[in-house]
């Protein structure tokens, strides 16, 4: 079990990590999300050894980590750690990268082992080529099935999906996290996509500016934002004063697209300034008064349109009841 306690962190004077509290099961995914610059990296570097704690304490299984001031090898052996820059070996080919800290003890369970996690990423068809012959998307894959070879206890993903193209990428995510179950390995997920997030961890932490902002399973953060911040990494959101819902309520209310609902019958008017296909729904921009604000619709609106917009059921009382 992984136990991080009150960590911080500071480049020279910079302080990026401010006391972050997690603990993590074996087999349990976790997943911290934020803006770019909130401090993802970061932390992934120093759980997994390479950073040194300015203060706090990281235990895995009752062992305190000791971090790379004290290590003559710098990252703990039962970690595996995907950096966001992942960098292949140029003279080796797809199979001998993934091989590459597997024993040669066992020859013929070693390509097994290769066969299968080139499988697993899909990239069998390429065991062969060499990494300057691979699309940025595949070198990812491979970097993948890399960190993957020697079981791991503690996997650490920094943006792993971030340069494999849609197509590829809900599969490979299915399977890879379908595989860290089966094999009960823990892992932490930097991302700034929020999909990685909403469908496959246990946990998320939400970080801003070296911050946990916000905890929890993917979707009480999604159905009970605390902030615009948190909503946000979702995609767009709007803001809206709760006085357009509820005469004299004073506030705001975080409200996202598909819960503006087209029905002729409500009392929003909204001017329609954008509409952008987007596959199974549109998402219009249009003006409420002097506000911008999103919502979805099944069809295309021509600009400048007037659309009478009401409130999905239940949202106000799942935003506003703790
Ligand atoms: P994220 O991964 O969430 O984008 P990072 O952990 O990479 O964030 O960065 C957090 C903050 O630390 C940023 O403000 C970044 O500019 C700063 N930072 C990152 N790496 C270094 C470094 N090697 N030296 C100094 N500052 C750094
Ligand atoms: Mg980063």
């Amino acid at each position: 079990m992984l136990l991080v306690k009150n960590l911080s962190f500071a480049y020279k004077e910079k302080k990026v990590l401010h006391n972050i509290n997690f603990t993590l099961e074996p087999g349990e995914q976790l997943s911290v999300i934020g803006e770019s610059g909130s401090g993802k990296s970061t932390l992934l570097k120093t759980v997994y050894g390479l950073l040194q704690p300015a203060t706090g304490t990281i235990f895995w299984k009752g062992k305190k980590l000791l971090g790379p001031d004290y290590n003559l090898v710098p990252g703990e052996d039962f970690i595996k750690y995907q950096a966001q820059d992942y960098d292949l070996m140029a003279p080796l080919t797809v199979a001998e990268n993934v091989g590459k800290f597997l024993s040669n003890f066992y020859p013929r369970k070693k390509q097994q082992r290769i066969a299968e996690l080139l499988e697993l990423v899909g990239m069998s068809d390429f065991a062969q080529r060499r990494p300057d012959e691979l699309s940025g998307g595949q070198q990812q894959r491979v970097a993948l099935a890399r960190v993957l070879a020697r079981e791991p206890e503690l996997l650490l993903l920094d943006e792993p999906f971030s340069n494999i193209d849609n197509f590829k990428k809900s599969a490979l995510r299915r399977e890879l996290f379908k595989y860290l179950k089966q094999q009960g390995i823990a892992s932490i997920v930097a991302t700034h996509e929020n999909a990685d997030s909403l469908s496959f961890s246990d946990h998320t932490l939400v970080m801003k500016n070296g911050k946990i902002v916000h905890r929890g399973h993917p979707s009480i953060l999604y159905q009970k934002p605390k902030t615009k911040y948190v909503a946000r990494l979702f995609g767009e959101v709007n803001q809206l004063p709760l006085s357009w819902f509820e005469e004299d309520k004073k506030g705001l209310v975080l409200v996202y697209p598909h819960e503006l609902i087209p029905d002729a019958d409500g009392h929003i008017i909204a001017i329609v300034s954008d509409s952008y296909f987007e596959g199974h729904s549109y998402l219009n921009k249009a003006r409420v008064g002097r506000r911008n604000i999103f919502f979805r619709s099944e069809k295309g609106i021509p600009n400048e349109f007037a659309v009478n917009l009401r409130l999905k059921n239940g949202v106000l009382e799942t935003r506003l009841n703790e």
